[in-house]
């Protein structure tokens, strides 16, 4: 039993030659040279090994390719299965850790498993999986695209919503402008009315006050007399009228009243 390096020729390497190796032999786990595998063929001894080309057996998962037919403890062929503790057995294993197990021929078994339906189901079972998670992946695509939408959807909403809000607001503010200007209209024609009559008063102090002047320089005796009383009266008349001025309305300041 030659180590089962696997890339070289076993046979040669007993003998201390290193030879690549073209072929694998399962049966006796080594690597067979060219020169050898004709030897290997004929042989007695091992001309019903199937053996298989090294591209072949590199094309072998190596959890696979590390499954060989002897006992690694006892260096021995397996022969047998142990379905309860499912384990290989080589007729060493059995006189030891299994003598009380129910134990099956290797060969018996071996034939029925690669014509059994167990790779097709597996398979099938594989390739249901795969389906599976696209059609999960395809389903957390479409989720993602159904948010997107909505994510525009409440964009375009709240554009809307602003673009009305702005409508509003600009008829808002034009109204409120028109009613300050009406306002401010209003106060200016009552302003200019209150500032007419006053300066018309204006116009009848200062008569009164040259008329005053001029009687007390140039008028008679007599004359101031009688004028005094009429000057008294028509004072006495503009000063109700600066009363009526106060108590009125019309003198307090106007503002604005704004909401
Ligand atoms: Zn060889
Ligand atoms: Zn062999
Ligand atoms: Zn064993
Ligand atoms: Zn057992």
């Amino acid at each position: 039993m030659a180590s089962a390096s696997g890339s070289f020729c076993g046979v040669c390497e007993a003998q201390d030659v290193v030879k690549e190796a073209a072929f694998w032999c399962p049966e006796c786990n080594e690597g067979i040279c060219t020169s050898c595998e004709k030897h290997h063929r004929s042989s007695r001894g091992t001309k019903h090994h199937e053996i298989t080309s090294m591209n072949d057996y590199k094309q072998l998962p190596p959890i696979i390719a590390s499954i060989n037919q002897y006992c690694p403890e006892h260096d021995k062929k397996y022969q047998l299965y142990c379905s309860q503790h499912e384990q290989l057995c080589c007729p060493l294993c059995i006189t030891t850790n299994h003598k009380k197990c129910d134990l099956l021929a290797i060969d018996e078994i071996v034939k029925t498993s690669r014509n059994s339906a167990l790779f097709e189901i597996m398979e099938q079972n594989l390739k249901e999986m795969k389906n599976n998670i696209d059609r999960i992946v395809e389903d957390r695509r479409q989720n993602l695209e159904i948010i997107k939408q909505q994510r525009q959807g409440f964009q375009t909403d709240i554009k809307e919503m602003r673009a009305k809000i702005n409508i509003h607001l600009d008829k808002l503010e034009q109204e409120i402008q028109q009613d300050l200007q009406a306002a401010e209209q209003k106060v200016m024609s009552q302003i200019n009315r209150f500032v007419q009559k006053v300066s018309d008063h204006e116009k009848t102090i200062d008569e009164l006050q040259n008329n005053i002047a001029a009687t007390k320089r140039f008028a008679t005796d007599l004359q101031t007399f009688f004028g005094g009383k009429m000057f008294e009266a028509k004072i006495q008349e503009e000063e109700k009228f600066m009363t009526s001025l106060i108590e009125d309305s019309g003198y307090n300041k106007y503002t604005y009243n704004v909401n």
